[in-house]
């Protein structure tokens, strides 16, 4: 049996709401995209969702701020959201720490790092 779904797409302000037919969990057809690139993004929403991570991590030593505002440099897979919080929780880092400082490369094996986006000094 066939399913629709609607995915909103992100990638320009006008933010097309595309029609999505599903059979079998594969998309069979896809309209309301205003352009090519709402197709890729409506594709790559249904078969491998996405999201750029950001959080805080504890700072060891800092009388400015205990925690480092991060995220990571790419997208990562929605379904690792949870385990990347859980894995940066336990995470501690030292000052000093400049912005764009790699606070974990490749983390859970995505080929994603996590970067601070803020400065922080000793
Ligand atoms: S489908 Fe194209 S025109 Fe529509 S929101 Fe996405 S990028 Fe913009």
């Amino acid at each position: 049996m066939d399913k629709t779904r609607e995915i909103i797409c992100i990638i320009c302000p006008l933010s097309c709401q595309i029609k999505i037919r599903v059979k079998n969990k594969k998309i069979v057809s896809l309209e309301s995209n205003g352009c090519r690139r709402g197709k890729e993004y409506a594709e790559q929403e249904f078969y491998n969702p996405q999201r750029v991570l950001t959080t805080t991590i504890k700072v060891k030593n800092s009388d400015s701020s205990p925690l480092l505002p991060v995220r990571t440099d790419k997208p990562i897979p929605k379904e690792k959201l949870r385990e990347c919080m859980q894995y940066l929780a336990n995470i501690e880092v030292e000052t000093p720490i400049e912005i764009g400082q790699i606070i974990a490369s490749n983390i859970l094996k995505t080929a994603v790092n996590v970067i601070a986006t803020r400065r922080l000094k000793s």
